[in-house]
């Protein structure tokens, strides 16, 4: 079962999924879909126990949740259809009855209904329950291996309280036993604040591994002391440049229809226009809500920012937001667009609430002065303030932060950018699912309250391959010793030669019988393959048995420097343990 390939795999972006496939740890079944082979599994073994152990450290209690989830529970919780729908994530079927099944993405739905038929009292209380677990999740771009799978291996946790000091303990403790996991699986992981979504949810922080390849971007100051996900990030934009005074008036703009054309060709600056997005966002009782969103015309929306601030407004789920064009609404002058555009417009689309909600984000608050669309194609108004066009609607923050932004706690600070792979997520969740799924407990004065939840996850398919992106060379994968699945290896250079298959067969047994894991290569193959495969597939310590047996000597073989050492096989035990167990 252990194959090695040579070449890299057509489909693999990124070197550790290269490495994975390369070195047999995973094969491919479909898209987004892997066997974990013998080794690999190994590895997932070694993370699982370290998790069991730091978390069972901290009094959770480890559980196995079903998979298959009645629709009912997640309609329940309003989740359903955001779940299901469009680009919901949800594999979803029916059984043979009829009855609609999900397959579990996640598990708050079902944990927080158990943990309300359980718990009655708040002297039940703290609880903490969590399970290793596959989740399913129909990714709309399953890539990089187990990065981003649409089956793949969850550690999941469910804390429930009788406050939300309670709450906030826990979290901590949370925090402490994630940094011990991480550091045991010897992965450096930098921790950001994370968007905690519109309803519920006070704190919120994601573990990521750095790495070029990650998919979320994260801003870090240059001070270290603030981190963020991009999602989620506040900062100062710079400042623009004013318009000078001018009398107000409405120009032609022709052909010029986007910022960048308007500026190049009048000669402003993108942060002295007002740039106005209509959006269309679907809500979970299935309406549709247009939005006005204005901000400066150098800044970009952030999608995340503008979906909590639509929900809060609208004081429910919204499903998703997507961009209004010229095909929704014909007579829109795109292009041209002012954040006083007439409600009217919206009178083509019926079916559509009738009112836009406008919000402007603090950059085009901020301006003085400014550019913005007449709401008449090919013209726009230049030396226009607020007060002159009813504005500025509700100031909110949406937009994104950059990389050289400043920052809020100190403005000598800077953005800078770095890329992350989210590997670990802690999560004040609130009462959101208690609520809903009306999950409740007698307080300490004899009334129903429900829980005050937090939940908890780390992706550990997702880690074991976000430390091959953080420990490899060009010759392969370097495992961390914690979570390599092997120790030790064995490389018998020929194993024709008796005096070399004897002692490699020795110091297997006496390794083994003194605690260490060990693998032995006794294949038929040329020593330099033999080498070749030990190198990519990692095992941080090696044993060569070659030429100098004869003399009872060895080679040991540190693979993340390749220091090598010529020893006799009781040294080398000796050393090999001294280094193993400290
Ligand atoms: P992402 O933003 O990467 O899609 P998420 O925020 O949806 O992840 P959570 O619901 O917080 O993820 O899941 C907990 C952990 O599970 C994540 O921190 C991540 O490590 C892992 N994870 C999530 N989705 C996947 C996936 N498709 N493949 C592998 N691991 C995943
Ligand atoms: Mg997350």
């Amino acid at each position: 079962m252990l194959v090695t390939l040579r070449e890299h795999p057509a489909d693999a972006d990124i070197i550790s999924h290269q490495l994975l496939v390369r070195g047999g740890f995973i094969k491919r079944v479909t898209s987004g879909i892997y066997a974990y082979m013998p080794l690999m599994w190994r590895v997932l073994q070694k993370i699982t126990h370290i998790i069991q152990e730091e978390l069972n450290a901290k009094g959770c209690l480890e559980t196995l949740l079903p998979q298959l989830h009645p629709a009912e529970l997640w309609k329940q919780t309003g989740r359903w259809q955001g779940y299901t729908k469009g680009e919901g994530i949800m594999f979803n079927l029916k059984d043979r009855q009829g009855r609609e099944l999900g397959l579990g993405p996640t598990h708050e739905e079902v944990i927080t209904r158990i943990a309300g038929e359980s718990i009655k009292s708040y002297k039940q209380l703290p609880v903490n329950i969590y399970q290793i677990q596959t989740k399913f999740r129909d990714e709309i771009r399953p890539r990089f291996g187990l990065m981003r799978s649409r089956e793949f291996i969850m550690k999941d946790a469910y804390s429930f309280h009788s406050s939300e000091a309670d709450l906030q303990s826990t979290y901590i403790e949370m925090n402490d036993a994630y940094e011990q996991i991480f550091t045991r699986c010897g992965i450096d992981t930098v921790k950001v604040d994370a968007d905690s979504g519109a309803i519920g949810g006070a704190a919120s922080q994601e573990f990521m591994v750095t790495a070029d390849a990650g998919e979320d971007l994260i801003l870090i100051s240059s001070d270290g002391k603030y981190s963020a996900n991009q999602e989620k990030a506040d900062s100062i934009a710079k400042e623009g440049k004013e318009l000078k005074e001018g009398s107000p008036e409405i120009i032609e703009t022709k052909g010029q229809n986007t910022i960048e054309l308007l500026c190049r060709d009048k000669f402003f600056e993108p942060d002295q226009v007002v740039k106005v997005i209509l959006i269309l966002a679907i809500l979970e009782d299935g309406s549709k809500q247009p939005i006005l969103a204005s901000i400066r015309g150098d800044q970009e929306l952030n999608e995340v920012k503008l979906l909590n601030c639509i929900s809060k407004q609208v004081k429910q789920n919204v499903i998703s937001i997507k961009p209004i064009s010229k095909e929704d609404l014909k007579d829109v002058p795109f292009g041209s667009i002012g954040p006083d555009l007439e409600d009217s417009f919206l009178n083509e689309v019926s079916k559509w609430s009738q009112k836009f909600i406008r919000l402007t984000d603090r950059t085009a608050a901020d301006l003085k002065l400014f550019i913005c669309g007449s709401n008449k194609p090919d013209f726009h108004r230049i030396f226009f303030n607020w007060s002159m066009i009813g504005g500025p609607h509700q100031i909110v923050d949406i937009r994104k932060a950059q990389p050289g932004d400043l920052c809020i706690h100190d403005q000598e600070q800077t953005l800078i950018e770095k890329r992350g792979i989210e590997v670990g997520h802690i999560f004040q969740l609130g009462k959101k699912y208690s609520l809903a799924l009306g999950a409740s407990f007698t307080n300490e004065h004899g009334s129903q309250e429900p829980f005050w939840m937090g939940c908890y996850g780390i992706g550990v398919s997702r880690l074991a391959q976000a430390a091959v992106e953080q420990s490899h060379d060009e010759s392969g994968i370097i495992w961390p010793i914690n979570i390599s699945p092997f120790q030790v290896i064995i490389v018998i250079a020929n194993v024709e030669e008796e005096t070399q298959r004897i002692l490699g067969e020795k110091i297997y047994k006496d390794l083994q019988d003194k605690g260490l894991e060990v693998l032995i290569d006794d294949r038929k193959e040329r020593a330099g393959v033999k080498f070749k495969d030990a190198d990519l597939i990692g095992i941080p310590w090696r044993i060569v048995v070659g030429r100098d047996s004869s003399s009872g000597k060895v080679e040991l073989i540190k693979r993340s420097n390749r220091s090598t050492t010529l020893l006799s096989c009781e040294s080398a035990t000796k050393m090999l343990l001294a280094e193993i167990f400290n």
